[in-house]
């Protein structure tokens, strides 16, 4: 198994004094059951990559005890607790956070990216965003190359993952630390009390706010509740709020951008009038992407008009607020009848997505890397294909106009970015052009004669007369 990481901020170089290893050599220690090597496959100013390449021995996994079921098995292969272990061995200073040579690199962020080979997730790609897109990471996962050899054996669990952000080595170390087992779900090692410490020790400064961290919590201390217990006890402390407040965690990224709007009460008249939009266009079948805490399918299951509804969002917690908030679980079976909730990711190919009349994306889309658009737009305009789309998102000209945002700043921290009614208009008619839809813009919200108004709106409808 490897993992390679890769710097690209100049000087590239300097990642090796974090890491503590000298990009000129090759680094090389004993772990249990196998050997751990450090290199460098590049070494430049603009560019430097240091791997971690874990060799296994499969006969001593066996001899080892640890691998009972079976003689033949994943384990030397796949990222998982065993890399991490060896994480801690060959990088154990810069998952501490120090740098004794030069202690200052230590909180500078980097570009970083980190690629792993090969890592087993169940659940696919949307599990893997669900616990590195909240943390700001931009993710790809490749299903390993068997997967087309062999399509009669279905989808691998096999990917080649890279994630890429703009964080500390000590950051990006952690994460790393305590995702990997999370995803893998086998711990080759006993799970004690000292497994708590740790979690808290790597996970400290993120997880508390993580949207997944009852996931997180759970599947690093492999459901042993005694553990669990007592590692919500402390991230409580540590978040100084109580357990109630995990609602509070998925939320607080959307509550923010709210406050900032609240004069305005912006939200609900966006959210009306996207209803609005979508009964004026007859949709009886509608999907909200990234559906976040449910409030539009909320408006959507009070208008009978839409008989079928559907939330999709990526993170499962904003899924939960939402299905509890709708009340779904003590909902009459008619009205249960109508919604349905699930999990995936906008930028994945999902066959689930097609068949309905018309789908929203309000304030998705700056959520996104601008890159990662043109997969989004031929998820939803080339495969799903619904006969109307409907798009959101802030317009920055407005930004000026919020009496505490600071000049330059987005609304949210999560924005990736905000565009001008120039950019989005720019978009929507190269998005339509592109898949033959036809598009119109409208401003949402009150408009500013200068600057604009400050939400605005893309309602993209097949041409009219056409079928598909
Ligand atoms: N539409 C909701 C929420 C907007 S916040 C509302 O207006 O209230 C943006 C939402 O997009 C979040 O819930 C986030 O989890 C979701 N999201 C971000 N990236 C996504 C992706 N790749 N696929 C699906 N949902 C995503």
């Amino acid at each position: 198994m490897l993992l390679t990481i890769t710097n690209t901020t100049a000087p590239a170089t300097d990642f090796g004094y974090l890491l503590h290893k000298n990009p000129a050599r090759l680094h090389e220690a004993d772990v249990s059951r196998g050997r751990a090597l450090v290199f460098y496959s590049e070494a430049a100013q603009d560019r430097c990559t240091a791997c971690l390449l874990l060799e296994l021995n499969p006969v001593e996994l066996v001899r080892g005890g640890e691998q009972l079921e079976d003689y033949v098995n994943d384990r030397p292969y796949v990222a998982s607790s065993y890399m991490t272990v060896a994480m801690t061995r060959v990088f154990g200073t810069a998952l501490a956070g120090n740098c004794q040579q030069r202690p200052e690199l230590v909180h500078t962020k980097l570009d970083l990216s980190a690629s792993i080979e090969v890592l087993r997730v169940r659940r696919g790609p949307v599990e893997i965003e669900e616990l590195f897109v909240p943390l700001g990471y931009q993710v790809s996962a490749i299903p390993h190359p068997l997967d087309e050899k062999f399509p009669e054996w279905g989808p691998s669990p096999y990917h080649r993952v890279t994630i890429s952000n703009h964080v500390t080595v000590h950051d990006l170390l952690s994460h790393l630390f305590v995702l990997l087992p999370v995803l893998d779900e086998e711990k080759h090692y006993y799970i004690g009390e000292a497994e708590v410490e740790k979690l808290l020790r790597h996970g400290e400064g993120w997880l508390a706010t993580h949207p997944a961290k009852d996931k997180i919590v759970d599947r690093y201390l492999r459901r042993r509740s005694s553990l669990k217990r007592l590692a919500f006890e402390r991230l409580i402390e540590e978040e100084g709020s109580t357990l109630a407040g995990a609602d509070e965690a998925a939320e607080s990224a959307l509550n923010e951008e709210r406050e900032l709007e609240r004069p305005l009460t912006l939200h609900t008249q966006r959210l009306n009038r996207v209803a609005e939009v979508l009964r004026d266009l007859g949709s009886k079948s509608v999907l909200d992407l990234g559906c976040g805490e449910g409030k539009l399918l909320r408006r959507l299951l009070a208008e009978r008009s839409f008989e079928k509804i559907a939330g999709m969002d990526v993170s499962y917690r904003a899924l939960e607020i939402a299905s509890e908030r709708l009340g779904l679980d003590n909902m009459p079976e008619r009205q249960r009848a109508r919604i349905d909730l699930f999990q995936g990711s906008l930028l994945y190919r999902d066959k689930r997505l097609s068949g309905f009349d018309a789908a929203a994306l309000v304030e998705v889309i700056e959520h996104l890397d601008a890159p990662r658009l043109a997969a989004l737009e031929r998820v939803l305009f080339e495969f799903a294909r619904p006969r109307h789309v409907v798009v959101t998102t802030p317009n920055r000209e407005y930004n000026v106009l919020f009496p505490t945002l600071p000049a330059g700043e987005t609304r949210h921290r999560d924005h990736r970015f905000e565009w001008t009614r120039a950019e989005f208009e720019g978009w929507a008619n190269g998005v339509a052009a592109r898949f033959s839809y036809e598009v119109r813009v409208e401003p949402l919200g009150p408009v500013d004669p200068a600057h604009g108004a400050p939400s605005q709106m893309a309602v993209f409808s097949f041409p009219t007369g056409a079928t598909q």
